[in-house]
């Protein structure tokens, strides 16, 4: 899985899902990611997967706010 997301603005291939500035989680595996770039400092928002090795820290939050996500039964 490649992590990086190419900017809309400056077309880097620099914008790191692990440094979201907001997640708006949609299902249990899609997310939508407020994300900066690091090279032109521009904002975009994707939906994207969510990463595998975030998901128990997706799942934890959404515990954390009583939100069901149909994983637990
Ligand atoms: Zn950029």
């Amino acid at each position: 899985m490649e992590p990086l997301l190419e900017c809309p603005q400056c077309h880097a291939r620099a914008m790191d899902l692990h440094d979201y500035e907001s997640m708006i989680v949609v299902t249990a595996r899609h997310a939508l990611f407020g994300l900066r770039c690091p090279h032109c400092g521009s904002r975009a928002s994707s939906m994207h997967p969510i990463p595998a090795d975030m998901q128990d820290e997706v799942l934890y939050a959404a515990v954390e706010v009583g939100a069901g996500m149909g994983l637990n039964g």
